[in-house]
This record gives C-alpha cells, structure tokens and sequence, in this order.
C-alpha cells in the first residue's frame, strides 16, 4: 500500500515503487512512500495562491477559532492516532508528548488570539513619538507574508513537529507544506488526512509530502519561510541551497544539540537534588528511547558526585521495562527503525574511543514481546568519562538514542566551560538548591542555550522537565544547536510575518493601524462615549472633562481613606530635601479623579465593567491649588467571543451577554498641556447591540 501526498487540493500517489516504510517493533513493510513525479514549483503556487490567499483574508481571531476548532476535532481522533504510533516504536506516553503534545500546541496558539487585534496584522511595539511639535511618529507592524511556510521535519515526532510548526503559520495567515521525514511519514500522513477530512482548513492551508524532498527547495521565494528540523548536515546543505540564498529566504535550523544536565556541588546523596537529578536523567534517556532533540547527551557533576551519581543512574536504568510498546508494562520502545539504530550504534563507537560503558550493551538487551534481530530496539547506554576536558568526542557527537556520558568537573567554573563546550544547546539544566550556584550557571552559560531549566525540590513535582520545548516559551538554541529560535507564543508569529515600521502623522497611523495614535485629533460629540454600544463605538471619538482643582482637603482626605500617609502627601513634612516643593496629591488620587471627571454618572449605558489600566504613569507633580482635566479618547477595540458552557460547567455571571473591550487612551493635562500630568490606558468592557 502506498502513502499519498495531499497537494494540489488532492490526494496523489507518487510514481514509481517509493521507499519501504517499516514498523519499527516488528520489522514489517507497511507501505511504501513516493514524491516522484510531483510538480513541487505548482505545489508551492498552488499554497500561495489558495491557501495563503485564504487564510490572509481571515483575522487572528478568526485563525485562532480554527486552530481551535482543530484542535479538538483531531483530540477527537487521538486513538487512531496512537495506533499508528505504536508502529514507530514509542509507547503509549511517548506517544502522548507527539499527539496530545501537538494538538496542545493548536491549543495554545489559538488561545493567543485574545492577545490579538481583530484584525489581519498585529500591532509590534509602542507608540514611538519623532517630533517636537507631534505630528510626526512611528509603529512597527506585523503583515503575514505571501508565501508559504515549507516546513522539513526529523522522523522522532512526526506529528508533533508538524503541529507545533503549522499551528504558528496558520495563526500568522500563512499557508504550510510540510515534508516529514520519510522513515515515520505515515503517522504524520494519518493525521492530515484527518485534518483534511475535517474541512476546518481552507483549501491549499496545508499541504503533505511523504518522501524525498527532490528539487522543492529551488522554487521558495522570499516571501517563504523554511523551517528544517534535523542533521547539522543536512541542515548545512540545505541552508546553502543556491536558491535559498539568492532569494534570502527565511531559513530556520534546529539542529543536533548536545544538551547537558548539571548537578550544583551544593548537591548531597542525601538532599531530594539528588534523586530529582538522576530520575530526570532516566527520564530523558528512555522518553522516545532518547530520540530527543532535547534529551541529556552530557551530564556534569562534581568528582565527589562522581562514582555515586553513574551508580545511580545505572542502578535506576535497570529497572526499566523495554520492548514492544504494545505491552502496558513495556516503559521503553524502540526506535524509529533498523537504519536509525546503526547509525546510532555508529556513533558510540565515536564515543567510545575516549569513554567507557558504565550500564548497557550496544548489542544485546533483554526484550519484553519483541525481537532484537527484526525491530529497532537497543539498551540505554550510560557512558562515563572521566577526563572531559581532554575528549572532544562526548561535546561533539551526538548519538541519537538512549545514550548518554558522565563526566566530572573539579569545581563550579569548570562545569559552566564543560557546559558550553556543546558549542550551543536547545536546553540545560541546573540541578541545585543555592540561588548563587543557578545565578552563576545561567549568567555564565545563558549565551550559549534557548532555554535553561533550573530544578530544585520545590519545582520538581510540577516541573515539565528539561526535555519538553512548551508552546509559550521559545525553542531553538546557538550555534550547534542551528541558530534558530521557534514556537515562544507570540515570539512565533515573526517568523511568518514582515516587520514594516511605519512613519508618518498621528492620524495617518491611527487610521491605517486602527489603535489610537497619540497627538491624533479626536472626534468630539455630543454623546458621551459611555452611552455608544461596541459597534458604535469609532476609534478616536474623544471626551475633554472640566477641570478639578486640587485642594490640600482633598489629599488629606484621600491619605485618610486608603491609609497612603507617604510623607510626600503630608502638608507639615519638611520638604528641603525631597524632590516636592510641598504637600504633592497622590496620583492614585489623580486617576481615581479622572474617573470621577470621565465617567458618564448615575444612568445606566453599555458600559459593563471596568477592566483594569496598563501603562499607568504619573509625569509631573500636582500641589495644592493646581486644577486638571481629562482627555479620553477611544484607543482600540476588541471583540470578545460569548463563551459556551461546556457539560455541567457554570459560567460566571454575564459570560452569555454580547460584547468586547474597550481601551481608552487617558490623558491627565493641566493649562499647559505638555508635559502632560498623567497618561494611562484604561479597559473597559462594553456591551454590543447585537451578537
Ligand atoms: P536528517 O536526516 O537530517 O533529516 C531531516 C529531514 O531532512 C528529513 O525530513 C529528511 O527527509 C530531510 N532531508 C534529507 N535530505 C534532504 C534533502 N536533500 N533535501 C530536502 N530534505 C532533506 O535528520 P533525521 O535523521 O531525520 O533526524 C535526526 C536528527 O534530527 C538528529 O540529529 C536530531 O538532533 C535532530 N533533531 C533536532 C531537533 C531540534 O529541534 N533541534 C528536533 C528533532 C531532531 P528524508 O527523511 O526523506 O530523508
């Protein structure tokens, strides 16, 4: 049976016989994989001119709803899912990390469409004034671009590394093709063929090739983006693919990583950093039979921790069940097929010319359910060395499975030179229970790492672990490690969008951003702002309050009621040596006044409730006798989605009324108006006419 490839709008088989595909525990072909034939300068038009072209018509909110919608369509499929897994030799919980651990990703990314504008472009920074006389500013912007995003993906988690990827293009409005890696493409396929069956995706969104990549990369443009997941070497060549550099297209690499975990000296055998140490060390040696990208190639302790830090891990990786994923008491499978496992056993050997085994053979395990001879399997290998100042070889060859080397340091400094010697990682960790020995680590090889996790007994039990790259947080790390960052919550959305900064006056930038720029005339009416529902609402429309003058009453009595008695608020202080003249007013006071002068009283409007301030700033001082006012000014709206009560869920109280958040660009100004006194952005939550 052949895999198809999803191109075009269509399942096509590629010609010829294709490359056998086997199942990793048992050996047997289960089909067979091909791309020859395929038109790949049609495919990446077809992506651009269908797909892209869809999606960028639609809002944030409205790609996050089908990220969502997604989402839980493939949650409902998840069993089949883990049924083909079985087949590349992981067990249920690795298989949890790739399925649930992708679809979680669609999750995430579509929840990140409440921090977006309902729009299709994304707002990048502040406000940036450029004149004297304001009417000249700047705003960087974010417009997905018009390609494609071509994503080349390693065989370990195939469908997690195709969700983790798409779910940041189609949030950023641009269409995908993904090429897994040929040796586990079928369980990737199973999953867009449920993606596509879904119709959630507008057609051309997603596009699937199971097999040789051939001649695709000599048709991306500059406005594509790669993103290669793999070999250093592979990543190179394709790097310098003459096409990718004439056109400068976007090239994202992650790479081989020699991860390391450090336990801090502070560590004892009979501290809980101990045990916490070496279960993380089983841990990602075993998940996905170490075919992590993440996982902990070098593990550096100190020479006392030596001998009693190797014993331990062995001692623990004996207890681990491997064999036939299918067998619940089975904790660790294969990999992903025979020509992984050589290559891995390739790499010990590298290993070996200047480290020792300490727990596991290259040639023989015991199984439970399988057979060595036909499926993938192999021994976790725990190697020590103990002069890794003098061996290059545990700091630059990566064995891509259950393999792993202790080394010592002498003292702290040299655990942060033994740590950087990966020459750049995706992670670390830190294993201590001193806040100087972490400090020291992370400053001293932060540069070197896309993310450090720091572990002690009081994170532990809820940690995520050194191994899970998590959708918020940014995954990628220097040098070996590819040089790229990805993922990161709305970090990722650069990566498939332009960056433009836009220059020009106040109201050319409100009108073409849609958000309030400061120094833009407002639209004064005789509505109050307060009494306009959501839709009526226009961005600019302005409300200039009378003036209130301070009196020292009013700060006393202020001082009284909160129970703020700051010397600066007092009028009998002495203030020669302050930075106030006399008694000054609190500036919650002068906000909470602000309230009092731009809030529409006692008539009830569509105005449900305020939402909390951002940006709040206090810029000059007001004494007695000084007077004030307002301006208010809509600054941006934000349509919200009526919640849906999930099965025996209550929602709280007014969750099914219409509406959308406003902010409102608050200035406090006194006669001279600049500097102004006070400047804030208010939110406001404001009921819709209609759904
Ligand atoms: P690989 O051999 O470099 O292959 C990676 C991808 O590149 C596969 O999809 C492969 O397709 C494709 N490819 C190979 N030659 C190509 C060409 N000439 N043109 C276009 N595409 C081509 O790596 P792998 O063996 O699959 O994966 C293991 C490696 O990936 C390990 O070194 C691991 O560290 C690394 N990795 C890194 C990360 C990370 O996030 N940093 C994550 C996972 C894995 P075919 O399968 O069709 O050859």
């Amino acid at each position: 049976m052949k895999l198809q490839n999803y191109v075009l709008g269509r399942w096509i088989d590629g010609e010829g016989e294709g490359q056998p595909l086997y199942n990793a525990v048992t050996g047997d072909v289960i089909s067979f994989a091909s791309t020859e034939g395929l038109d790949f300068e049609k495919i990446l038009q077809f992506g651009r001119a269908r797909g892209t072209h869809s999606l960028t018509k639609m809002t944030f909110s409205e790609r996050g709803r089908m990220l969502r919608a997604l989402a839980m369509h493939l949650m409902n499929q998840k069993e089949k899912f883990y049924q083909v897994s079985y087949m590349t030799g992981a067990t249920r919980a690795d298989s949890w990390i790739d399925i649930e651990g992708g679809i979680g990703n669609l999750f995430s990314n579509a929840s990140l469409r409440r921090k977006l504008p309902d729009q299709i472009y994304a707002m990048d920074g502040e406000n940036i004034g450029l004149s004297k006389g304001g009417t000249f500013a700047a705003q960087h912007i974010l417009v997905p671009k018009e390609g494609v995003a071509v994503h080349i993906n390693a065989y370990n988690f195939p469908v997690w590394g195709m969700l983790e990827k798409i779910a940041v293009n189609l949030l950023a409005g641009v269409a995908a093709l993904v090429k897994p890696a040929t040796v586990t493409s079928y369980l990737t396929e199973s999953v867009v063929r449920e993606i596509i069956n879904s119709g959630i995706l507008p057609e051309g969104a997603l596009q699937l090739v199971c097999g040789g990549a051939r001649d695709m990369l000599n048709y991306v443009h500059s406005q594509d983006v790669v993103t290669f997941t793999g070999s250093a070497t592979t990543g190179l060549m394709l790097k310098s693919n003459p096409n990718i550099l004439r056109e400068n297209v976007p090239f994202n690499l992650e790479a081989d990583s020699l991860n390391c975990i450090v336990l801090g000296d502070d560590v004892k055998p009979d501290m809980p950093e101990w045990d916490i140490f070496i279960k993380e060390i089983r841990k990602e040696m075993t998940v996905k039979a170490g075919q992590k990208c993440t996982a902990i190639r070098r593990i550096f302790v100190s020479e006392e921790a030596f001998e009693g830090v190797y014993t331990g891990i062995a001692k623990s990786l004996s207890q681990t069940a491997i064999g036939n994923p299918l067998n619940e008491s089975v904790r660790m499978g294969s990999l992903a097929g025979q020509t992984q496992r050589e290559e891995v056993k390739k790499q010990i050997q590298k290993l070996l010319t200047t480290s020792e085994i300490v727990y596991g053979s290259e040639n023989t395990i015991s199984l439970i359910d399988a057979d060595y001879e036909t499926g993938a399997f192999m021994s976790p290998l725990l190697l020590k060395n103990e002069k890794p100042f003098e061996s290059a070889e545990p700091h630059n060859v990566e064995a891509f499975g259950p393999v792993s080397t202790v080394m010592p340091y002498k003292n702290f400094d040299e655990a942060i030179e033994l740590a950087k010697m990966g020459k750049g990682s995706l992670c670390s960790t830190i294993v201590t229970s001193d806040g100087r020995i972490a400090r020291d680590f992370v400053l001293g090889t932060g540069n070197y790492h896309g993310r450090i996790l720091i572990l002690n007994r009081e994170c532990a039990k809820e940690s995520t672990g050194h191994g899970s790259p998590l959708p918020m947080l940014v995954h990628g790390g220097p040098g070996r490690a590819g040089g790229g960052e990805e993922m990161g919550g709305l970090r990722g959305l650069h990566h498939y969008m332009q960056r433009v900064a836009l220059q020009g006056s106040p109201e050319m930038l409100t009108a073409v951003t849609n958000v309030y720029s400061p120094h833009s005339k407002g639209h004064i009416t005789d509505v109050h702002p307060f009494r306009k529902y959501f839709e009526e609402l226009r961005i600019g429309d302005q409300l200039v309050t009378e003036k209130r003058v301070v009196t020292s009453e009013d700060i006393d009595r202020f001082a009284d009621l909160t129970g703020d008695h700051f010397y600066a608020h007092i009028a009998t202080t002495d203030f020669s040596d302050t930075m106030f003249e006399r008694q000054v007013a609190h500036g919650y006071f002068l906000m909470s006044a602000a309230a009092g002068l731009f809030v529409d009283n006692y008539e009830k409007n569509p105005v449900l409730l305020n939402y909390g301030i951002e940006e709040l700033r206090f810029t000059k001082p007001v004494y007695p006798g000084d007077s004030f006012y307002i301006r208010f000014t809509c600054k941006e709206k934000k349509s919200q989605e009526i919640k849906e009560a999930k099965q025996g869920e209550e929602l709280p109280r007014g969750s099914d009324i219409p509406k959308g958040i406003v902010k409102w660009y608050v200035e406090i100004l006194d006669e001279s108006e600049e500097p102004l006194i006070g400047v804030a952005t208010i939110l406001t939550m404001v009921r819709k006419k209609s759904l």
